[in-house]
């Protein structure tokens, strides 16, 4: 049977180029400095992004808390989007392990996050207060239908947190599919902010993996960071090698997965009761309303299921499906073939 995985872009399996260059990969000692390899992907996710230093982390959870810990002081407060990921799913690790308080701040349903709202939350200097340190944005927004952030708005609330005394903080998982998207260089829709994670292991493929990159007084003090949360990884080149191949041959093709999910939202929106979310990059939201349908969620995913056809159900109401490399122009129309019969059956 012919198996469609649209859960996650993170079930992406590495490429064949990714597994030769893993087996050839000159490796060392990471905690000492010494893989070369790793040595050779920071440099280019530096350069790549247009900042100084880079740090290669286990995964986005752990590149966006180690940042945080870098970032704030047990005591300090961090604004930042209530449908965001670091707020919604990353068990907050910010506040549990770092003693950092979150302030949430209600994000639009394009993932920004209001200038005059962000303003509001900025404390003043006050013995009753946290002190308020940090900005974390998040592009694109997953929840908020994969939305990528535009150049000229994250300058804007970057500029506004910056003459406040706050530091910036991108979480870039999905960073690439934002500049595409975009059709922008992906350092300009990084240069404002202090610091930036995105992940290996989502769209561009790699097994595991994913950078953060700032400032090289930034990066020293997230290299003891992420020692301490158990982080600091021995012949990381081995997975380093899959980065390396990510960067430079998996980011442009990111359209190829934006313009099947459009293909996708507009085989799906022509079938009775099924309602589909706006598409920007590689993440559609769809949900079921109206007479046509006597099915539940749960069904739908089960029945999906049965024809090998895997979405995630229900985040937030809605079912979610997610384009990726693995995914074929075949499989997307076997997709819409399999949601009709389910619904119609
Ligand atoms: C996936 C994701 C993360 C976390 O990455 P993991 O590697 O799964 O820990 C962080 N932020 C966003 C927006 C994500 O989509």
């Amino acid at each position: 049977m012919r198996i469609v995985d649209l859960r996650s872009d993170t079930v992406t399996r590495p490429t064949t180029a990714m597994r030769e260059a893993m087996y050839r990969a000159e490796v060392g000692d990471d905690v000492f400095g010494e893989d070369p390899t790793v040595n050779r992907l920071e440099e280019l996710a530096a350069e790549r992004l247009g900042k100084e230093a880079a740090l290669f982390v286990a995964s986005g959870t752990m590149g966006n808390l180690v940042a945080l810990l870098t970032h704030c002081e047990r005591g300090d407060e961090a604004i930042i989007g209530d449908r965001s990921h670091i707020y919604l799913f990353e068990q907050g690790g910010m506040a549990a392990l770092g003693g950092i308080v979150p302030h949430p701040i209600p994000n639009q349903p394009d993932g920004t996050l209001q200038p005059e709202d962000i303003e509001q939350a900025i404390r003043e200097d006050n013995v009753h207060f946290p002190r308020t340190r940090l900005l974390c944005l998040e592009n694109t927004h997953n929840i908020c239908d994969g939305m990528p952030l535009p150049v000229e708005y994250t300058r804007q609330v970057a500029h506004l947190a910056h003459k406040r005394g706050l530091r910036v903080h991108l979480d870039g998982a999905r960073i690439f599919n934002a500049a595409v998207a975009l059709r922008v260089d992906v350092r300009e829709l990084v240069k404002d902010v202090d610091s930036v994670m995105f992940c290996l292991s989502k769209g561009l493929c790699a097994p595991v993996g994913s950078l953060l990159c700032g400032d090289r007084a930034f990066i020293a003090g997230a290299r003891r960071a992420r020692k301490v949360v158990g982080g600091g990884m021995r012949q990381a080149g081995v997975l380093a090698a899959a980065g390396i191949v990510a960067l430079e041959q998996m980011t442009e093709r990111l359209e190829e997965d934006h313009a099947r999910a459009r293909r996708l939202a507009e085989g799906l929106a022509d079938i009775p009761g099924v309602r589909v979310g706006p598409v920007a990059t590689n993440i559609l939201y769809f949900w079921l309303d109206g007479p046509a349908v006597n099915k539940t969620p749960e069904e739908v995913v089960t029945g999906l299921a049965q024809r090998g056809v895997l979405v995630l159900g229900r985040e937030l109401g809605r079912f979610r499906a997610v384009t990726h490399y693995w995914v074929s122009d075949e499989d997307i129309e076997y997709v819409i073939a399999a949601v009709r019969e389910v619904l119609l059956s």
